[in-house]
């Protein structure tokens, strides 16, 4: 049976180190399929005195066993990329930019019609002067 697809946010969580409580920074996975930034798990089990253990699960890791996650290491690097401030700032530009182009296009507009306003403002003077042949 395949794993259902996790949810953008539950991807973050996902990604989460739960020493840090950040995003995965260097992530090693241990024999319980569990994450951690590397130096937080070496961290954490150099300050503990007791067993090596997962600090989520719990599981012992007699060894100090970890294995380098390059591909889990790639889809941080791209959520992390994806979450900084200039991608945010960057869509925020974008929105400010085609707000602008609107505005102007309103203020074109505008203009153009003043301008057809004052033609039929002409012809009507014009109009009324021939009418009552002023000329
Ligand atoms: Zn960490
Ligand atoms: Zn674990």
């Amino acid at each position: 049976m395949a794993d259902p697809v996790p949810e953008e946010s539950s991807l973050a969580e996902e990604l989460t180190c739960s020493v840090c409580c950040d995003l995965l920074n260097d992530p090693v996975m241990l024999d319980c399929m569990h994450h951690f930034c590397r130096a937080c798990i070496l961290r954490f089990w150099d300050s503990s005195h007791r067993v090596s253990d997962c600090p989520y699960c719990r599981k012992v890791m007699p060894n100090r066993f970890v294995r380098t996650n390059h591909l889990l290491q790639k889809v941080v690097d791209l959520v992390r990329k994806n979450s900084r401030p200039e991608y945010h700032n960057n869509i925020q530009k974008n929105l400010k930019e085609m707000l602008e182009a609107r505005e102007n296009l309103m203020k074109t507009l505008e203009q153009q019609k003043e301008k057809a306003e004052n033609k039929i403002c002409n012809v009507e003077v014009h109009g009324t002067l021939l009418s009552s042949g002023i000329i």
